[in-house]
């Protein structure tokens, strides 16, 4: 097969030739400036951020890891503690709480959005538990209405998973607004990327924000004063200065991502199982479910069109989580075994999606 005939799942060097010039002037501000680390990108990125988040406060930190594992150490959740987390989910939601000591605690998914079923929440909820850690998956906002009502009753944290969901909304209130703290990430692949890690904390906690910030700078506020045992977690200056470039883009790529995801789903006419389908979702991941998955995939592959799986294991079966690994969530083994993920985002044209289209529709 020719290279030119490859639709490819992601390819991260797009965005930089779209906007070459904004991002290529960013670099050399920053290199000129000489400030590296905690200078003005970085403050006037937390500030256009959060104020994109609806959200009050943003902290950049180094990855979306440390996000969700920094807000957990600010709000003092650690050994003895129980935080309930998705069964069906990236493992880094489970990997933050496992981190600080604390132990997840999984609920399984709902079978039309893959989301965490907030009807399942309560029976999972003990004297131990400290938060809810809601995981807008795919792009797909949680059902933070059912979630919140919970939290509310059971006088829980809500932490929100973002980092597939930058931008996605339900009634217009966007991820990242909805709980006491949100963790995103700008790993290259997500909607709102990097050049390399990134991550962010949004929250309008005042108090929060400033624990957050000396954990994250070696658990002191004042130079050489240590107060508590902190980790080390920036965003640098580059990074930051690309992110403030690709922010003013996220709403228009996050628009192509639904145009195409709506394509898909009103031209795929096939035995799949398409995704649950929001309009505001941010369409991180086009995830569809399929009773042949290995031959379609082979097929696919045969035409050019690179797919992925998310995800393969789930985290209580993975070797990670040996002592998870007894316990069943179905519906989450059955998108682990049948779901593949299409080609989304700004690097297709509409050639390329009307072909993934045809595709699907002659398995
Ligand atoms: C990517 C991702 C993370 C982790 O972000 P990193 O920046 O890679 O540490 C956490 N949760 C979810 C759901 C993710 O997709």
């Amino acid at each position: 097969m020719q290279q030119d005939d490859v639709i490819p799942f992601l390819t991260l060097s797009s965005t930089y030739f779209e906007l070459k010039q904004e991002l290529d002037h960013a670099y050399f501000r920053v290199m000129e400036n000489g400030f590296y680390i905690k200078g003005e990108e970085l403050k006037a990125f937390e500030e256009e951020f959060a104020s994109y988040c609806q959200a009050q406060y943003c902290v950049g930190v180094a990855n979306g890891l440390d996000a969700l594992r920094l807000i957990l150490m600010a709000l003092d959740i650690g050994k003895g503690d129980e935080v309930i987390v998705p069964a069906n989910t990236f493992i880094a939601s489970w990997l933050a709480v496992s981190e600080v000591g604390a132990m997840p605690v999984p609920v399984e998914a709902d079978k039309n959005t893959g989301l965490i079923d907030p009807t399942l929440i309560e029976q999972a909820i003990t004297k131990n538990t400290k938060a809810i850690m809601p995981v807008h998956l795919y792009g797909h906002v949680a059902n933070m209405e059912k979630i919140q009502e919970i939290a509310r009753a059971h006088k829980l944290f809500i932490i929100e998973d973002a980092a597939q969901a930058h931008g996605a909304s339900t009634n217009g209130k966007r991820a990242g607004s909805f709980g006491h703290a949100a963790g995103f990430s700008f790993y290259p692949g997500k909607n709102l990327g990097c050049y390399g890690d990134g991550g962010a904390v949004i929250t309008n906690d005042k108090d929060l924000v400033d624990r957050i910030r000396m954990i994250a700078n070696y658990g002191s506020k004042k130079r050489y004063y240590h107060d508590s045992i902190g980790i080390n977690s920036r965003l640098d200056e580059l990074q930051a200065a690309f992110l403030r470039v690709r922010l003013n883009h996220l709403d228009a790529w996050n628009a192509r991502r639904l145009d195409i995801a709506s394509a898909y789903n009103q031209g795929i006419k096939n035995n799949w199982e398409l995704p649950y389908f929001d309009k505001e979702s941010a369409w991180h991941l086009y995830v569809i479910k399929s009773q042949n998955r290995e031959k379609d995939i082979d097929i696919l592959k045969e035409h050019g069109v690179q797919t992925l799986i998310h995800y393969p294991i789930p985290c209580h079966q993975s070797l990670a989580y040996k002592e998870f690994n007894q316990l069943s969530f179905p519906i989450t083994e059955k998108i682990s075994k049948t779901s593949i993920s299409l080609p989304i985002g700004t690097h297709l044209n509409n050639d390329q999606v009307q072909k993934i289209i045809d595709v699907a529709n002659s398995l």
